[in-house]
């Protein structure tokens, strides 16, 4: 019966109650966590380290190893910050090229407080008189462009 013993008193009675993907706040992103069951013992043993706030379940982090309260699984990501004016002049012309269309590019760079006569005249630098309008539901591409996004149709 001996060895049973220590293994308790070494605080091998936290059990996985869960896993999946959460965001954690030490590693800035979405990670892998284990949701653990923590009895007393374990906790007081780990409590210098570990501020766990009261016993009970944990999550702790699969990659970076840290512990948070369970109400971690609440936090959501932040969303990542709309891109600058300059950013979607620099990434405008490769958008193009990838299938984007010049419609959705026209909004983003009004939305970013573009005027819209000079989106337009980027826009139309870039497409030159090559563009292609998508028969289907009217979007429209630069010549490179092989399927819609819209609607998924081919472009001709
Ligand atoms: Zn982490
Ligand atoms: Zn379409």
């Amino acid at each position: 019966m001996i060895p049973l013993i220590i293994i308790f008193g070494l605080g091998s009675r936290q059990k996985q109650v869960g896993e999946g993907q959460f965001f954690c706040p030490r590693c800035g992103t979405q990670r892998r966590y284990i949701q653990k069951q923590a009895n007393r013992y374990f906790t007081v043993f780990f409590l210098p380290v570990v501020p766990l706030g009261k016993i009970g379940d944990f999550v702790e982090c699969q990659t970076c190893h840290a512990a948070f309260e369970t109400t971690v699984l609440n936090f959501k990501a932040p969303p990542p910050p709309p891109p600058s004016l300059a950013q979607l002049l620099n990434t405008a012309k490769e958008r193009l090229e990838r299938g984007t269309p010049i419609e959705y590019i026209l909004r983003d760079m009004t939305a970013a407080g573009l005027d819209r006569d000079i989106a337009h005249s980027t826009v139309t630098n870039f497409v030159k008189d090559g563009r292609k309008t998508c028969s289907s539901c009217g979007l429209s591409y630069h010549p490179v462009a092989k399927t819609c996004q819209g609607c998924g149709k081919l472009l001709s």
